[in-house]
């Protein structure tokens, strides 16, 4: 693994927010179905949907990460792009 391919997980709401608005990066959101690439201002990239997942569900169900590049999250993921956000 290359040493500048990190994911850092996103645990919190602030975190979220922090996230959306750097708008830097990519949101990695891990399932049971799928693992979905996402920019940060994608819709899907939100606070109630994270609330739901991840606080609710208590990760269950998957959790979101942020990466910096397009290859971490494919090499660390097999993340796939979202229709919205390629
Ligand atoms: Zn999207």
């Amino acid at each position: 693994m290359e040493k500048n391919q990190e994911s850092i997980e996103i645990v919190n709401v602030d975190q979220l927010k922090a996230v959306k608005r750097e708008d830097k990066g990519y949101v990695v959101i891990k399932d049971t179905v799928r693992n979905t690439l996402r920019r940060p201002g994608c819709e899907n990239v939100n606070v109630v949907h994270f609330w739901e997942k991840v606080l609710d569900n208590g990760r269950k169900d998957g959790n979101y990460f942020r990466v910096d590049t397009v290859e971490t999250a494919r090499t660390l993921f097999k993340a796939k792009f979202c229709d919205n956000c390629q």
